[in-house]
């Protein structure tokens, strides 16, 4: 499951190939991926420029010259690939057609970009621009992680009352958006937080605490899919997925990471998600 540092790499490869650009040709193979595609997609994209590539929580937002905005999600298992496009030295060939390409759009001087999601849990949508905040996805979005709104003050006053786990309060996309599981477990980890404390008994000190601890930790992993991007580019084309190092996520058994900590990283189950922490050194 892509999280919001992969969301932000895909979106750091595709912006110099889509923004400012013409999209010459959409298709559109299927009438649906998670949810039906709105009705003409392929017409209403063919010919709009985008203007601009964003991203709100762990959805691209395409800003076209039509007047609307492209809400694009890439699902549990969607690849983005990037063709006939120069990408720092290497020029990736179009790749033979793939059995789940279901878009296809070309790009006016000569890139086309694929998005084949085999699980097809990856979701597209257009809304006029002046409109997207009111958006199903995207209405009751909490700030985002890495924006100014997320603060200190912020996160103290959200939690405050909260009777459900300090994991479950982070994961909660109306109090911060875009956060998954595997951040939350490192960025919790790294600020010697237990995932099983209740949120609203978290001294305010230490909630304080968690907003630069996750501004870092997704810091670090949009830093470490930069450098990725770049060893794609030379390898397939293929945007958003990198290897990172993580502290306790997928690392039950290991030796904690933190300087002095003499524990074993453990695995529990929230809320059906596997939560990964260290039993000495977060409290
Ligand atoms: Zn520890």
């Amino acid at each position: 499951m892509p999280e919001l540092p992969e969301v932000e790499t895909v979106r750091r490869g595709l912006s110099p190939v889509l923004e400012g650009r013409v999209i010459a040709r959409a298709q559109v193979n299927r009438p649906d991926l998670r949810w039906p595609f709105p009705e003409g997609m392929a017409d209403r994209l063919t010919g709009a420029r985008v203007i601009r590539l964003g991203r709100r929580s762990k959805y691209l937002l395409a800003d076209l010259d039509t007047g609307e905005t492209l809400i694009w999600h890439l699902g549990m298992s969607g690849r983005v690939l990037v063709s006939g496009q120069i990408l720092g030295e290497f020029v990736h060939a179009h790749p033979a057609p793939e059995k789940h390409d279901h878009v296809v759009l070309d790009i006016e001087g000569g890139a086309r970009i694929t998005f084949n999601d085999p699980r097809r849990f990856g979701a597209m949508d257009l809304i006029a621009t002046d409109r997207l905040e009111t958006h199903r996805l995207l209405a009751g979005l909490g700030p985002e992680p890495l924006g100014n709104a997320f603060d200190e003050p912020y996160l103290v006053a959200r939690l405050r009352g909260r009777m459900t786990p300090i994991k479950a309060a982070l994961l909660d996309q109306h109090v911060v958006a875009g956060l998954g599981n595997i951040y939350v477990c490192e960025a919790l980890h790294r600020a010697g937080i237990s995932p099983k404390r209740q949120a609203g008994r978290i001294a305010a000190p230490r909630a304080a605490r968690l907003v630069p601890v996750i501004r870092d930790v997704l810091a670090e992993a949009i830093e470490a899919g930069g450098s990725s991007l770049r060893d794609y580019r030379r390898t397939d084309g293929e945007l958003g997925y990198f290897q990172h190092a993580f502290r306790a996520y997928g690392r039950a058994g290991a030796p904690c990471p933190t300087p002095g900590c003499p524990g074993t990283i453990g695995r529990l189950v929230q809320s059906g998600r596997s939560t990964f922490y260290c039993p000495r050194c977060q409290r």
